[in-house]
């Protein structure tokens, strides 16, 4: 892609700044005894008594190679979230610039939009759940920065099409952000795979969904290194935490434990793919690549109380465009997945 210039993009005070440097930025250990006498915590060691790696030297090289990124193509964030705030920040102006997203979609996008002051335009997905490429470009203006893409998207499931991507990231001089959260339930590549062919690439993984940490908040953002130096800048020092760090690293080193995981849930989620047209009520239900199904209902709010009052929580989602009448529902155990099935049949 021609004239693309990062510099262009990051906001002024954020160039300017001089970041915050923690006494674990000055001075990093090498894991030889030393007293630690720099940063003000208590001595007494309890496990939790120093700091945290500001950096995640160790749990980062763990994670670039099962990623096969490099270790200066990552940041680590407190949750995607905390990522996807930290992109608004750095690259647009509040109350000038805006964003682009494509509902319907995760919702985080818009709020964090909001928080930021920056107004987030909206070009609907086609009635096949998949960008509008031409209606995308031409909602492009002079101060939009970045277009939000979610692929596989929530809360549809599908993938969208590599094609369409590579055409948006090439016609598109601001950044092209691709959530992944969901990529592990999915078949299709990750577009990690073009981070050295795209400048303008950003791609956003998480621990909250086929790793099964969701508790933990640990995101993942892989882009150039320029991209991550200026993150890296803007990032609290210590965003993730002592207990967060050990555990990723220790569930991290047994891939073999989610992997084993995730074909499960895949497995479940062609059960109830299979089970769900038994259902009269279910109009249709929508191709997933995710641990997730969307299904069409006659009337969801309806169904959604029908579950509640059986002890059943799924997700209605008719508040979405293109989404009415649908509920989404998260793939669990089997024994969870029967009992959905059964009490969707048993329902008046
Ligand atoms: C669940 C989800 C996330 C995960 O966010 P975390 O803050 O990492 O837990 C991110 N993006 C999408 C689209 C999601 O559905």
């Amino acid at each position: 892609m021609d004239n693309f210039n990062l510099k262009n993009l990051i906001r002024s005070n954020i160039q300017k700044l001089e970041p915050y440097v923690s006494a674990r930025d000055e001075f990093v250990s090498d894991g030889s005894p030393m007293i630690f006498l720099d940063a003000n915590e208590n001595p007494f060691e309890s496990g939790v008594n120093r700091y945290p790696d500001p950096v995640q030297r160790r749990l980062k090289t763990q994670l670039a190679s099962l990623k096969g990124v490099q270790v200066g193509k990552m940041l680590l964030g407190n949750g995607s979230d905390e990522i996807l705030d930290l992109i608004l920040r750095a690259f647009c102006e509040p109350k000038e610039d805006n964003i682009i997203i494509l509902p319907p979609t995760y919702g985080m996008y818009k709020v964090l939009a909001e928080v930021n002051h920056l107004v987030a335009r909206e070009v609907l997905l086609t009635s096949g759940f998949q960008p509008d490429a031409q209606r995308i470009l031409e909602a492009v203006g002079p101060m939009t920065k970045i277009i939000f893409l979610c692929s596989p998207n929530n809360p549809t499931g599908n993938t969208f099409d590599p094609e369409i991507i590579h055409f948006l990231i090439k016609s598109f001089r601001g950044l092209v952000v691709i959530d992944e959260a969901y990529i592990d339930f999915a078949e299709t590549e990750s577009w990690t795979n073009y981070l050295d062919s795209y400048d303008n690439l950003v791609v956003i993984q998480t621990l909250s969904k086929a790793f099964g940490m969701a508790g933990i908040r640990l995101g993942i953002c892989m882009a150039s290194g320029e991209i991550i130096e200026v993150l890296a800048k803007i990032k609290p020092p210590y965003n993730v935490n002592e207990l967060s760090q050990k555990c990723a690293l220790e569930r991290i080193g047994n891939e073999a434990a989610m992997r084993n995981e995730v074909s499960h849930i895949l497995e479940e989620r062609r059960r109830l793919e299979n089970r769900l047209p038994e259902i009269g009520f279910v109009e249709s239900i929508f191709p997933s690549n995710a641990n997730f199904v969307l299904v069409k209902v006659d009337d969801a709010s309806k169904r959604y109380a029908q579950l509640l009052e059986k002890g059943i929580v799924v997700r209605n989602r008719s508040s979405q465009p293109l989404c009415e009448n649908t509920l989404r529902l998260t793939v669990g155990t089997k024994e969870e997945n029967m009992k959905l099935i059964e009490t969707l049949k048993s329902l008046q």
